[in-house]
């Protein structure tokens, strides 16, 4: 068993807040017998039978200790940590008092659920060398439409420009038909591939 404090995974972490904010509540309710189990200790996979918590006040003062017994693997948690995950342990912290409370949902989530929800909300990290395909093709396609973007935008702004030029109809112009024609410029500008009916 090693005695120095290792990071919790955002996953881990998330888990491990949802259970242990979830089992205080409880408490404060007053209800004994609902409370969830503790998730398994990430590193050995032993169950955890009880978490002492201590903050630290020696170096690092924004960080606590979770120390997992019996097994004693002891994890340190920042506030940077908590901070990333608490959005996501709210909701779902929401969510688990939603059905208890008989607004939603249809039973209470069991650890193993919880920790499921939070691996789907949060990931596992990405093994090293995945293959970041998938992303360049995200980004290529991104890319393209923000040129097609911008080529509408400089397009309708130099059609702006030409009317601006052009002024206002001459005197004894159908004003009807002078908007119908600026509308089939503005719909060209925007829509330059398309069939012109004309
Ligand atoms: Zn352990």
């Amino acid at each position: 068993m090693s005695d120095s404090p290792q990071p919790l995974p955002d996953a881990d972490l998330l888990a491990w807040s949802v259970v242990l904010e979830y089992r205080a509540q409880q408490q404060r309710d007053r209800i004994a017998i609902l409370l969830l189990p503790f998730p398994p200790c990430p590193t050995c996979g032993e169950t955890v039978l009880s978490v002492e918590s201590s903050r630290s006040f020696q170096r690092d003062l924004d960080s606590q200790r979770l120390i997992m017994r019996p097994c004693e693997h002891v994890y340190a948690v920042t506030d940077d940590d908590i901070q990333r995950v608490q959005g996501h342990a709210g909701d779902m912290l929401s969510a688990m008092r939603a059905v208890d409370n008989g607004w939603g949902g249809e039973r209470a989530w069991t650890t193993a659920e919880v920790a499921q929800q939070a691996e789907a909300r949060i990931g596992k990290p990405a093994p090293v060398g995945s293959d970041p395909g998938v992303d360049r093709q995200a980004v290529v396609v991104l890319s393209a439409l923000h040129r097609s973007a911008e080529s509408d935008v400089s397009r309708v702004s130099a059609l702006y420009e030409r009317w601006v030029k052009a002024g206002p109809p001459p005197l004894g112009t159908s004003l009807s038909r002078w908007w119908d024609r600026r509308l089939i410029e503005l719909h060209d500008a925007i829509n330059p591939t398309e069939e012109k009916p004309r």
